[in-house]
Protein backbone atom coordinates (compact mmCIF):
# COMPACT_ATOMS: atom_id res chain seq x y z
CA UNK A 1 0.00 0.00 0.00
CA UNK A 2 1.41 3.76 -1.07
CA UNK A 3 2.47 5.93 1.93
CA UNK A 4 -0.11 8.22 3.28
CA UNK A 5 0.39 11.53 1.78
CA UNK A 6 1.03 14.19 4.92
CA UNK A 7 4.01 16.57 2.78
CA UNK A 8 2.65 19.47 0.64
CA UNK A 9 4.58 17.88 -1.89
CA UNK A 10 2.96 14.46 -1.90
CA UNK A 11 -0.52 16.71 -1.81
CA UNK A 12 0.37 19.01 -5.19
CA UNK A 13 1.46 16.08 -6.68
CA UNK A 14 -1.56 13.62 -6.04
CA UNK A 15 -3.61 16.69 -7.00
CA UNK A 16 -1.80 17.30 -10.26
CA UNK A 17 -2.33 13.73 -11.11
CA UNK A 18 -5.91 13.47 -10.15
CA UNK A 19 -6.14 16.19 -12.28
CA UNK A 20 -4.53 15.02 -15.41
CA UNK A 21 -6.53 11.27 -15.05
CA UNK A 22 -10.33 13.74 -14.97
CA UNK A 23 -9.28 15.54 -18.63
CA UNK A 24 -7.82 12.58 -19.51
CA UNK A 25 -11.38 10.59 -18.81
CA UNK A 26 -13.54 12.97 -20.66
CA UNK A 27 -17.21 12.58 -19.41
CA UNK A 28 -18.30 10.52 -16.68
CA UNK A 29 -20.62 8.31 -17.10
CA UNK A 30 -23.21 7.09 -14.86
CA UNK A 31 -22.34 4.08 -13.80
CA UNK A 32 -19.14 5.03 -13.26
CA UNK A 33 -19.94 7.46 -10.65
CA UNK A 34 -22.15 4.93 -9.28
CA UNK A 35 -19.26 2.60 -8.94
CA UNK A 36 -17.07 5.02 -7.09
CA UNK A 37 -20.05 5.79 -4.56
CA UNK A 38 -20.63 2.24 -4.06
CA UNK A 39 -16.86 1.63 -3.28
CA UNK A 40 -17.19 4.11 -0.59
CA UNK A 41 -20.14 2.87 0.35
CA UNK A 42 -18.41 -0.86 0.96
CA UNK A 43 -15.50 0.47 2.96
CA UNK A 44 -17.99 1.80 5.09
CA UNK A 45 -20.41 -1.02 5.72
CA UNK A 46 -17.38 -3.77 6.24
CA UNK A 47 -14.93 -1.47 8.37
CA UNK A 48 -17.54 0.59 10.20
CA UNK A 49 -16.32 -1.62 13.65
CA UNK A 50 -12.74 -0.39 13.27
CA UNK A 51 -14.32 3.20 12.65
CA UNK A 52 -16.37 3.42 15.71
CA UNK A 53 -13.74 1.93 18.03
CA UNK A 54 -11.07 4.54 16.74
CA UNK A 55 -13.58 7.41 17.26
CA UNK A 56 -14.31 6.28 20.42
CA UNK A 57 -10.54 5.56 21.79
CA UNK A 58 -9.88 9.02 20.12
CA UNK A 59 -12.65 10.95 21.63
CA UNK A 60 -12.15 8.91 25.37
CA UNK A 61 -15.61 7.92 25.43
CA UNK A 62 -18.02 8.16 22.41
CA UNK A 63 -21.00 5.50 22.48
CA UNK A 64 -20.66 3.30 19.14
CA UNK A 65 -24.71 3.62 18.71
CA UNK A 66 -23.99 7.05 18.61
CA UNK A 67 -21.28 6.58 15.72
CA UNK A 68 -23.18 4.18 14.06
CA UNK A 69 -26.31 6.90 13.98
CA UNK A 70 -24.16 10.17 13.18
CA UNK A 71 -21.33 9.23 11.05
CA UNK A 72 -21.68 5.97 9.36
CA UNK A 73 -25.69 5.86 8.59
CA UNK A 74 -25.38 9.48 8.17
CA UNK A 75 -22.72 9.34 5.80
CA UNK A 76 -23.77 5.71 4.18
CA UNK A 77 -27.66 8.02 3.67
CA UNK A 78 -26.21 10.70 1.77
CA UNK A 79 -23.78 7.60 -0.15
CA UNK A 80 -26.87 5.54 -1.24
CA UNK A 81 -29.42 9.10 -1.68
CA UNK A 82 -26.50 10.26 -4.35
CA UNK A 83 -26.33 7.14 -6.09
CA UNK A 84 -29.86 6.57 -6.70
CA UNK A 85 -30.72 9.79 -7.73
CA UNK A 86 -27.26 11.12 -9.56
CA UNK A 87 -28.54 9.90 -13.21
CA UNK A 88 -31.71 11.57 -13.03
CA UNK A 89 -29.68 15.18 -11.54
CA UNK A 90 -27.22 14.69 -14.74
CA UNK A 91 -29.36 14.06 -17.72
CA UNK A 92 -29.15 17.22 -20.06
CA UNK A 93 -31.46 20.45 -19.33
CA UNK A 94 -33.06 21.56 -22.64
CA UNK A 95 -33.70 25.41 -22.84
CA UNK A 96 -35.70 27.64 -25.06
CA UNK A 97 -33.60 29.58 -27.50
CA UNK A 98 -34.24 32.92 -28.30
CA UNK A 99 -36.29 33.93 -31.34
CA UNK A 100 -36.31 33.99 -34.06
CA UNK A 101 -33.42 31.65 -33.91
CA UNK A 102 -36.17 28.69 -31.81
CA UNK A 103 -37.84 29.13 -35.37
CA UNK A 104 -34.87 28.72 -37.24
CA UNK A 105 -33.98 25.24 -35.63
CA UNK A 106 -31.63 26.45 -32.96
CA UNK A 107 -31.25 24.31 -29.83
CA UNK A 108 -29.79 24.85 -26.36
CA UNK A 109 -29.24 22.91 -23.26
CA UNK A 110 -27.51 22.98 -19.64
CA UNK A 111 -25.05 20.53 -19.50
CA UNK A 112 -24.13 19.35 -15.64
CA UNK A 113 -20.32 18.45 -16.38
CA UNK A 114 -17.98 17.67 -13.13
CA UNK A 115 -15.80 20.58 -12.34
CA UNK A 116 -12.57 18.27 -11.44
CA UNK A 117 -11.09 17.32 -7.86
CA UNK A 118 -12.53 18.68 -4.79
CA UNK A 119 -10.86 19.32 -1.72
CA UNK A 120 -12.93 18.33 1.36
CA UNK A 121 -11.50 19.34 5.02
CA UNK A 122 -13.26 17.27 7.62
CA UNK A 123 -13.90 17.96 11.18
CA UNK A 124 -13.18 16.13 14.60
CA UNK A 125 -17.08 16.16 15.76
CA UNK A 126 -18.37 13.99 13.44
CA UNK A 127 -15.23 12.88 11.73
CA UNK A 128 -16.64 10.55 9.02
CA UNK A 129 -20.12 12.55 8.14
CA UNK A 130 -18.12 15.77 7.43
CA UNK A 131 -15.58 14.20 5.04
CA UNK A 132 -18.14 11.51 3.30
CA UNK A 133 -21.49 13.20 3.27
CA UNK A 134 -20.06 16.03 0.84
CA UNK A 135 -18.14 13.01 -0.75
CA UNK A 136 -21.39 11.93 -2.08
CA UNK A 137 -22.50 14.85 -3.67
CA UNK A 138 -19.11 15.56 -5.61
CA UNK A 139 -18.64 11.79 -6.52
CA UNK A 140 -22.57 11.92 -7.86
CA UNK A 141 -21.23 15.25 -10.24
CA UNK A 142 -18.38 13.43 -11.36
CA UNK A 143 -15.61 14.27 -9.48
CA UNK A 144 -12.61 13.11 -8.28
CA UNK A 145 -11.67 14.21 -4.45
CA UNK A 146 -8.79 14.49 -2.01
CA UNK A 147 -10.01 14.31 1.79
CA UNK A 148 -8.12 16.14 4.79
CA UNK A 149 -9.49 14.50 8.36
CA UNK A 150 -9.19 16.71 11.17
CA UNK A 151 -5.89 15.65 13.28
CA UNK A 152 -8.36 16.15 16.29
CA UNK A 153 -8.34 12.59 16.18
CA UNK A 154 -5.39 10.83 14.99
CA UNK A 155 -6.06 7.23 15.33
CA UNK A 156 -9.50 8.00 13.38
CA UNK A 157 -7.84 10.03 10.40
CA UNK A 158 -5.12 7.17 10.28
CA UNK A 159 -7.58 4.91 9.89
CA UNK A 160 -9.57 6.60 7.13
CA UNK A 161 -6.39 7.15 5.02
CA UNK A 162 -5.22 3.40 5.53
CA UNK A 163 -8.77 2.00 4.70
CA UNK A 164 -9.46 4.90 1.71
CA UNK A 165 -5.81 3.65 0.21
CA UNK A 166 -6.67 -0.49 0.37
CA UNK A 167 -9.76 0.22 -0.91
CA UNK A 168 -10.13 3.15 -3.35
CA UNK A 169 -7.91 4.34 -6.70
CA UNK A 170 -5.75 7.32 -5.31
CA UNK A 171 -6.35 8.76 -8.73
CA UNK A 172 -10.14 8.86 -7.64
CA UNK A 173 -10.15 9.37 -3.94
CA UNK A 174 -7.31 9.93 -1.90
CA UNK A 175 -6.25 11.10 1.73
CA UNK A 176 -3.76 13.75 3.06
CA UNK A 177 -3.84 13.76 6.89
CA UNK A 178 -1.80 16.50 8.78
CA UNK A 179 -2.43 19.51 11.38
CA UNK A 180 -3.21 22.99 11.10
CA UNK A 181 0.00 23.66 8.49
CA UNK A 182 -1.31 21.31 5.78
CA UNK A 183 -4.49 22.18 6.16
CA UNK A 184 -3.54 25.63 5.39
CA UNK A 185 -1.15 24.70 2.80
CA UNK A 186 -4.48 22.08 1.29
CA UNK A 187 -6.27 25.41 0.58
CA UNK A 188 -3.71 27.22 -1.19
CA UNK A 189 -3.65 24.55 -3.97
CA UNK A 190 -5.64 25.22 -7.10
CA UNK A 191 -8.20 22.54 -6.74
CA UNK A 192 -11.11 22.84 -8.82
CA UNK A 193 -13.47 23.44 -5.44
CA UNK A 194 -12.80 23.16 -1.75
CA UNK A 195 -15.14 22.33 1.01
CA UNK A 196 -14.37 23.29 4.52
CA UNK A 197 -16.22 21.90 7.55
CA UNK A 198 -15.11 23.86 10.66
CA UNK A 199 -14.83 27.41 12.44
CA UNK A 200 -16.12 30.52 11.06
CA UNK A 201 -12.95 32.18 11.96
CA UNK A 202 -10.73 29.16 10.28
CA UNK A 203 -13.21 29.13 7.54
CA UNK A 204 -12.10 33.66 6.53
CA UNK A 205 -8.56 31.47 6.03
CA UNK A 206 -9.66 29.12 3.67
CA UNK A 207 -11.24 31.38 1.65
CA UNK A 208 -8.96 33.72 1.24
CA UNK A 209 -6.31 31.15 0.37
CA UNK A 210 -8.77 29.96 -2.07
CA UNK A 211 -9.09 33.59 -3.59
CA UNK A 212 -5.46 33.24 -4.71
CA UNK A 213 -6.54 30.72 -7.08
CA UNK A 214 -10.44 31.83 -7.63
CA UNK A 215 -11.25 28.11 -6.43
CA UNK A 216 -14.69 28.51 -5.32
CA UNK A 217 -15.45 27.10 -1.77
CA UNK A 218 -18.44 25.77 0.00
CA UNK A 219 -17.95 26.46 3.86
CA UNK A 220 -19.88 24.88 6.09
CA UNK A 221 -19.43 27.02 9.72
CA UNK A 222 -20.53 27.22 12.96
CA UNK A 223 -22.28 30.25 15.24
CA UNK A 224 -24.82 30.58 17.99
CA UNK A 225 -28.08 28.26 16.95
CA UNK A 226 -30.86 29.88 18.85
CA UNK A 227 -34.30 28.33 20.02
CA UNK A 228 -37.17 30.59 19.83
CA UNK A 229 -39.63 28.86 23.26
CA UNK A 230 -42.70 30.56 22.46
CA UNK A 231 -45.60 31.07 24.65
CA UNK A 232 -47.93 28.45 23.06
CA UNK A 233 -45.02 26.23 23.35
CA UNK A 234 -45.85 22.46 25.03
CA UNK A 235 -43.08 23.34 27.72
CA UNK A 236 -41.54 19.76 28.77
CA UNK A 237 -41.45 19.01 25.04
CA UNK A 238 -39.70 21.40 24.08
CA UNK A 239 -36.65 20.77 27.58
CA UNK A 240 -37.34 17.64 26.22
CA UNK A 241 -35.98 18.16 22.75
CA UNK A 242 -33.30 20.30 23.87
CA UNK A 243 -31.97 18.20 27.11
CA UNK A 244 -31.54 14.94 23.96
CA UNK A 245 -29.31 17.38 21.52
CA UNK A 246 -27.62 18.81 24.55
CA UNK A 247 -27.31 15.38 25.47
CA UNK A 248 -26.07 14.09 22.06
CA UNK A 249 -21.97 14.09 21.17
CA UNK A 250 -22.43 16.14 24.94
CA UNK A 251 -23.51 19.35 22.54
CA UNK A 252 -20.57 19.15 19.87
CA UNK A 253 -22.42 19.60 16.96
CA UNK A 254 -22.20 22.42 14.83
CA UNK A 255 -26.57 22.65 14.89
CA UNK A 256 -26.60 22.17 18.50
CA UNK A 257 -28.88 25.04 20.63
CA UNK A 258 -26.76 27.26 21.87
CA UNK A 259 -29.19 30.05 22.79
CA UNK A 260 -32.51 29.26 24.56
CA UNK A 261 -35.08 32.08 24.62
CA UNK A 262 -37.89 31.14 27.03
CA UNK A 263 -41.13 33.47 28.08
CA UNK A 264 -40.04 35.20 31.47
CA UNK A 265 -43.30 33.88 33.05
CA UNK A 266 -42.03 30.71 32.01
CA UNK A 267 -38.31 30.68 32.94
CA UNK A 268 -38.48 28.86 36.36
CA UNK A 269 -40.78 26.28 35.06
CA UNK A 270 -38.48 25.96 31.53
CA UNK A 271 -35.58 25.04 34.19
CA UNK A 272 -37.37 22.60 35.70
CA UNK A 273 -37.97 20.90 32.89
CA UNK A 274 -34.81 21.21 31.65
CA UNK A 275 -33.46 19.63 34.71
CA UNK A 276 -35.66 16.59 35.00
CA UNK A 277 -35.72 16.07 31.08
CA UNK A 278 -31.87 16.11 30.98
CA UNK A 279 -31.50 14.09 34.25
CA UNK A 280 -33.58 11.10 32.71
CA UNK A 281 -31.23 11.07 30.10
CA UNK A 282 -28.14 11.15 31.78
CA UNK A 283 -28.57 10.26 35.49
CA UNK A 284 -24.76 10.37 36.46
CA UNK A 285 -21.91 11.59 34.83
CA UNK A 286 -18.53 9.96 35.90
CA UNK A 287 -17.94 6.70 33.96
CA UNK A 288 -21.39 6.51 32.46
CA UNK A 289 -20.99 5.27 28.83
CA UNK A 290 -23.96 7.60 27.50
CA UNK A 291 -22.27 10.42 28.18
CA UNK A 292 -19.48 11.85 25.22
CA UNK A 293 -16.64 12.95 26.56
CA UNK A 294 -15.10 16.35 25.83
CA UNK A 295 -12.34 15.35 22.62
CA UNK A 296 -9.78 17.46 24.60
CA UNK A 297 -8.55 19.31 27.28
CA UNK A 298 -8.47 22.20 24.93
CA UNK A 299 -12.27 22.37 24.01
CA UNK A 300 -12.60 21.19 27.77
CA UNK A 301 -10.79 23.74 28.74
CA UNK A 302 -12.50 26.17 26.34
CA UNK A 303 -15.57 25.70 26.93
CA UNK A 304 -15.51 25.47 30.94
CA UNK A 305 -14.00 28.92 30.19
CA UNK A 306 -17.06 30.46 28.85
CA UNK A 307 -18.64 29.04 32.07
CA UNK A 308 -16.07 30.57 34.63
CA UNK A 309 -16.42 34.05 33.04
CA UNK A 310 -20.18 34.17 33.55
CA UNK A 311 -19.56 32.99 36.40
CA UNK A 312 -17.31 35.91 37.66
CA UNK A 313 -19.78 38.10 36.41
CA UNK A 314 -22.30 36.78 38.89
CA UNK A 315 -24.20 34.88 36.57
CA UNK A 316 -26.68 32.04 37.67
CA UNK A 317 -25.37 28.37 36.56
CA UNK A 318 -27.36 25.71 36.87
CA UNK A 319 -25.75 22.22 36.94
CA UNK A 320 -27.70 18.74 35.33
CA UNK A 321 -27.66 16.48 36.69
CA UNK A 322 -26.43 17.35 40.18
CA UNK A 323 -22.82 15.83 40.67
CA UNK A 324 -21.23 16.26 43.75
CA UNK A 325 -17.95 18.29 43.47
CA UNK A 326 -14.86 16.35 42.07
CA UNK A 327 -17.29 13.56 40.63
CA UNK A 328 -17.06 14.53 37.26
CA UNK A 329 -14.24 12.24 35.29
CA UNK A 330 -11.34 12.98 33.14
CA UNK A 331 -13.46 15.14 29.97
CA UNK A 332 -17.06 14.15 31.17
CA UNK A 333 -18.92 16.68 31.94
CA UNK A 334 -23.08 17.65 33.02
CA UNK A 335 -24.35 20.14 31.29
CA UNK A 336 -24.10 23.95 32.55
CA UNK A 337 -27.06 26.01 31.89
CA UNK A 338 -26.40 29.62 32.12
CA UNK A 339 -29.55 32.11 32.79
CA UNK A 340 -29.48 35.53 31.92
CA UNK A 341 -26.05 36.40 31.27
CA UNK A 342 -25.20 40.29 30.50
CA UNK A 343 -24.01 41.42 27.12
CA UNK A 344 -20.64 41.05 28.07
CA UNK A 345 -20.48 37.54 29.06
CA UNK A 346 -18.16 35.81 26.62
CA UNK A 347 -20.75 32.55 26.05
CA UNK A 348 -23.48 35.35 24.43
CA UNK A 349 -20.33 35.41 21.85
CA UNK A 350 -18.52 32.37 21.04
CA UNK A 351 -20.02 29.35 20.00
CA UNK A 352 -20.17 26.77 22.67
CA UNK A 353 -19.89 23.65 21.18
CA UNK A 354 -20.06 21.49 24.12
CA UNK A 355 -21.98 20.67 27.43
CA UNK A 356 -23.22 24.34 28.03
CA UNK A 357 -26.25 26.46 27.49
CA UNK A 358 -27.36 29.61 27.40
CA UNK A 359 -31.25 30.51 28.69
CA UNK A 360 -32.17 34.12 27.65
CA UNK A 361 -35.83 34.82 29.13
CA UNK A 362 -37.93 37.49 26.77
CA UNK A 363 -41.08 39.98 27.02
CA UNK A 364 -41.96 40.26 23.85
CA UNK A 365 -40.81 38.08 20.04
CA UNK A 366 -40.23 41.00 18.60
CA UNK A 367 -37.71 41.76 20.89
CA UNK A 368 -36.32 38.11 20.33
CA UNK A 369 -36.29 38.70 16.61
CA UNK A 370 -34.21 41.93 17.08
CA UNK A 371 -31.56 39.95 19.48
CA UNK A 372 -31.31 37.25 16.55
CA UNK A 373 -30.64 40.02 13.65
CA UNK A 374 -28.09 41.90 16.03
CA UNK A 375 -25.94 38.69 15.89
CA UNK A 376 -24.13 36.95 13.23
CA UNK A 377 -26.43 34.78 11.18
CA UNK A 378 -27.30 31.09 12.86
CA UNK A 379 -26.36 27.86 11.28
CA UNK A 380 -29.26 26.58 12.58
CA UNK A 381 -32.84 28.14 14.09
CA UNK A 382 -35.93 26.35 16.05
CA UNK A 383 -39.28 27.41 17.23
CA UNK A 384 -41.22 25.38 19.71
CA UNK A 385 -45.14 26.62 19.59
CA UNK A 386 -48.72 26.16 18.30
CA UNK A 387 -49.52 29.93 16.46
CA UNK A 388 -48.89 29.25 13.29
CA UNK A 389 -48.53 33.21 12.76
CA UNK A 390 -46.23 33.42 15.12
CA UNK A 391 -43.87 30.11 12.75
CA UNK A 392 -44.64 32.44 10.25
CA UNK A 393 -43.53 36.00 11.69
CA UNK A 394 -40.51 33.93 13.14
CA UNK A 395 -39.70 32.16 9.37
CA UNK A 396 -40.11 35.64 7.47
CA UNK A 397 -38.25 37.84 9.66
CA UNK A 398 -34.98 35.73 10.22
CA UNK A 399 -32.72 34.04 7.95
CA UNK A 400 -30.35 31.09 9.24
CA UNK A 401 -28.98 28.07 7.16
CA UNK A 402 -31.99 25.47 8.47
CA UNK A 403 -35.08 25.57 10.47
CA UNK A 404 -36.86 22.88 12.43
CA UNK A 405 -40.37 23.67 13.96
CA UNK A 406 -40.96 22.20 17.33
CA UNK A 407 -37.90 19.99 17.29
CA UNK A 408 -34.41 20.19 16.75
CA UNK A 409 -31.27 19.21 14.64
CA UNK A 410 -34.23 17.23 12.22
CA UNK A 411 -33.43 19.50 8.88
CA UNK A 412 -29.88 18.53 9.48
CA UNK A 413 -31.10 15.19 8.54
CA UNK A 414 -32.56 15.17 5.56
CA UNK A 415 -30.97 14.04 2.51
CA UNK A 416 -33.59 15.04 -0.21
CA UNK A 417 -32.72 19.18 0.99
CA UNK A 418 -30.20 21.14 0.78
CA UNK A 419 -27.26 21.77 3.53
CA UNK A 420 -25.44 24.55 4.45
CA UNK A 421 -24.92 28.14 6.55
CA UNK A 422 -25.96 31.49 5.28
CA UNK A 423 -23.17 34.87 6.02
CA UNK A 424 -21.18 33.59 8.82
CA UNK A 425 -22.11 30.21 9.53
CA UNK A 426 -21.21 29.35 5.66
CA UNK A 427 -22.33 29.73 1.96
CA UNK A 428 -23.18 26.51 -0.44
CA UNK A 429 -24.75 23.22 -0.13
CA UNK A 430 -24.42 19.60 0.21
CA UNK A 431 -27.43 16.99 0.21
CA UNK A 432 -29.73 16.18 -2.56
CA UNK A 433 -29.97 17.44 -5.78
CA UNK A 434 -28.35 21.27 -4.40
CA UNK A 435 -25.44 19.48 -3.60
CA UNK A 436 -25.09 17.68 -7.00
CA UNK A 437 -25.28 21.59 -8.51
CA UNK A 438 -22.70 22.78 -6.22
CA UNK A 439 -20.32 20.61 -7.43
CA UNK A 440 -21.38 20.33 -11.54
CA UNK A 441 -20.42 23.30 -13.54
CA UNK A 442 -23.80 24.35 -15.05
CA UNK A 443 -22.67 24.98 -18.84
CA UNK A 444 -24.95 26.40 -21.41
CA UNK A 445 -24.61 24.86 -24.70
CA UNK A 446 -26.41 26.85 -27.83
CA UNK A 447 -26.43 24.86 -31.17
CA UNK A 448 -26.81 27.20 -33.62
CA UNK A 449 -29.08 26.56 -36.90
CA UNK A 450 -27.93 25.84 -40.29
CA UNK A 451 -28.58 29.00 -41.50
CA UNK A 452 -26.85 32.64 -39.94
CA UNK A 453 -29.92 35.04 -41.05
CA UNK A 454 -28.42 38.33 -39.93
CA UNK A 455 -26.90 39.46 -43.29
CA UNK A 456 -30.60 39.60 -44.82
CA UNK A 457 -32.04 40.82 -41.41
CA UNK A 458 -29.52 43.88 -41.87
CA UNK A 459 -28.17 43.32 -38.64
CA UNK A 460 -24.82 43.47 -39.69
CA UNK A 461 -22.04 46.58 -40.66
CA UNK A 462 -22.25 48.47 -42.70
CA UNK A 463 -25.53 49.11 -40.82
CA UNK A 464 -28.55 50.27 -43.19
CA UNK A 465 -30.68 52.62 -42.69
CA UNK A 466 -33.62 50.61 -40.96
CA UNK A 467 -30.90 49.05 -38.19
CA UNK A 468 -31.01 51.81 -35.80
CA UNK A 469 -34.71 52.14 -36.21
CA UNK A 470 -35.72 48.11 -35.63
CA UNK A 471 -33.61 48.46 -32.78
CA UNK A 472 -35.54 51.44 -31.23
CA UNK A 473 -38.90 49.91 -32.19
CA UNK A 474 -38.22 46.79 -29.57
CA UNK A 475 -37.28 48.90 -26.58
CA UNK A 476 -40.41 48.47 -24.87
CA UNK A 477 -41.70 47.45 -21.16
CA UNK A 478 -44.26 45.04 -22.27
P1 LIG B 1 -11.52 23.81 13.08
O1 LIG B 1 -11.88 25.01 12.26
O2 LIG B 1 -10.60 23.99 14.22
O3 LIG B 1 -10.87 22.66 12.17
C1 LIG B 1 -11.54 22.09 11.06
C2 LIG B 1 -10.53 21.59 10.06
O4 LIG B 1 -9.78 22.71 9.62
C3 LIG B 1 -9.52 20.57 10.58
O5 LIG B 1 -9.39 19.51 9.64
C4 LIG B 1 -8.22 21.37 10.66
O6 LIG B 1 -7.07 20.60 10.39
C5 LIG B 1 -8.41 22.38 9.57
N1 LIG B 1 -7.62 23.60 9.73
C6 LIG B 1 -7.02 24.07 10.84
N2 LIG B 1 -6.37 25.23 10.57
C7 LIG B 1 -6.56 25.47 9.25
C8 LIG B 1 -6.14 26.51 8.38
N3 LIG B 1 -5.41 27.53 8.77
N4 LIG B 1 -6.55 26.44 7.08
C9 LIG B 1 -7.32 25.43 6.66
N5 LIG B 1 -7.75 24.44 7.44
C10 LIG B 1 -7.37 24.46 8.72
O7 LIG B 1 -12.93 23.21 13.56
P2 LIG B 1 -13.17 21.96 14.50
O8 LIG B 1 -12.78 22.30 15.90
O9 LIG B 1 -12.63 20.71 13.90
O10 LIG B 1 -14.76 21.86 14.40
C11 LIG B 1 -15.61 22.69 15.13
C12 LIG B 1 -16.23 23.77 14.30
O11 LIG B 1 -16.76 23.22 13.09
C13 LIG B 1 -17.41 24.43 14.98
O12 LIG B 1 -17.40 25.80 14.70
C14 LIG B 1 -18.61 23.76 14.33
O13 LIG B 1 -19.80 24.51 14.40
C15 LIG B 1 -18.12 23.59 12.93
N6 LIG B 1 -18.83 22.52 12.25
C16 LIG B 1 -19.66 22.85 11.23
C17 LIG B 1 -20.37 21.86 10.58
C18 LIG B 1 -21.30 22.20 9.45
O14 LIG B 1 -21.74 21.28 8.78
N7 LIG B 1 -21.64 23.45 9.22
C19 LIG B 1 -20.21 20.53 10.97
C20 LIG B 1 -19.34 20.23 12.01
C21 LIG B 1 -18.66 21.24 12.65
Amino acid sequence: MPPVPSSVQALSGLLSRQQSAFVGEGAVTAERRRQRLQRVIDLLVRHHQGLTQAIDEDFGGRPAGFTLMNDVLGALASLKHARDHLQQWMADDPRAPFAPYDQLGAKAWVRYQPKGTVGIIGTWNAPLYTLFSPLASALAAGNRAILKPSEVLPRTAALVAELCAAHLDPLEVAVVTGGPDLADAFTAQPFDHLVFTGSTAVGRRVMANAAQNLVPVTLELGGKSPVIVSASADLAKAAHSIAVAKATNAGQICINPDLVYVPRAALERFIAALRSAYSALNPTVAGNPDVVAVVNARHLARVEALVQDAQQLGVRVETMPEVAPGAADERRRPLSVVVNPPEQAQILHEEIFGPALVVLAYDALDEVIAQINSRPRPLALYHFGDDPQEQQQVLDHTLSGGVTLNDVMMHAALHDAPFGGVGASGMGHYHGREGFLQFSHLRTVFQAPAHDPRREWGLLPPYGEHYLAAMLAQVTAD
